[in-house]
């Protein structure tokens, strides 16, 4: 199946509330722009340099999101562009990104990234400490927060996964309860953007299943 084809599956599959962000991590500028003239305008990138080149190699009507960890001493290299940051996990990042932003005269839309997986690698902030941090960056004028991303386990445990899923989600509805801000549900990739969905996704991060595998 070519990347025509498999966009156009996904997007007949779900809803039109559902947001796709295409993850063209690894790949060509030949790929994207095959996804690009299929109608899809969302890519998701996890290294700086590569999402930077890429932006500058593209057309301008792409929406950039930064879906990786990010480090503060890159975060000037993006900020004149990037339409959401995924990755929002600590206070000294959103200090940078607030300083960049203001900077290049811009806001920036961020989403909160929380650890749901019980996996020592992940990043994202603890799940605990989300009231208290969500208080804390009001205070910067050039960022805004618009909702919660979360990556369930690497896992074959579909249970495990929905529990996780369950558990962001339920954060998602009381903050958003109180914040009309908060719109965006960040959850579910390939192989289990079903998954979330079901559980309240309202954008998911595909990647092999649009590009086919990755082979870094
Ligand atoms: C790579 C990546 C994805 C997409 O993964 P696939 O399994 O290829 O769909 C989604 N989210 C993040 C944060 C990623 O790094």
């Amino acid at each position: 199946m070519s990347i025509k084809d498999n966009i156009l599956n996904i997007k007949e599959e779900i809803s039109d509330q559902v947001k796709l962000v295409a993850v063209s991590k690894t790949r060509s500028i030949d790929e994207i722009k095959e996804a690009y003239n299929s109608n899809q305008k969302i890519f998701g990138e996890n290294r700086v340099q590569e999402i930077v080149e890429k932006q500058q190699l593209l057309p301008d009507d792409i929406e950039w999101h930064m879906i990786g960890h990010l480090q503060k001493n890159k975060v000037k290299y993006i900020s004149n562009f990037i339409s959401l940051i995924h990755s929002l996990d600590r206070i000294s990042l959103a200090t940078e990104i607030d300083k960049c932003a203001k900077k290049s005269n811009r806001k920036i839309d961020c989403l909160i990234q929380l650890k749901i997986s019980s996996e020592e690698t992940k990043f994202g902030l603890e799940t605990s400490l989300l009231e208290d941090f969500y208080s804390d960056i009001q205070k910067y004028e050039n960022i805004n927060i618009v909702g919660l991303m979360g990556m369930a386990s690497f896992t074959e445990d579909q249970q495990k996964i929905s529990d996780e899923f369950s558990q962001i989600k339920e954060l998602y509805d009381r903050m958003s309860l109180k914040n009309s801000k908060l719109k965006i549900l960040s959850i579910g990739m390939s192989d289990d953007y079903r998954l979330a969905i079901e559980k309240g996704s309202n954008m998911i991060r595909v990647g092999s299943k649009i590009f086919g595998k990755r082979s870094y």
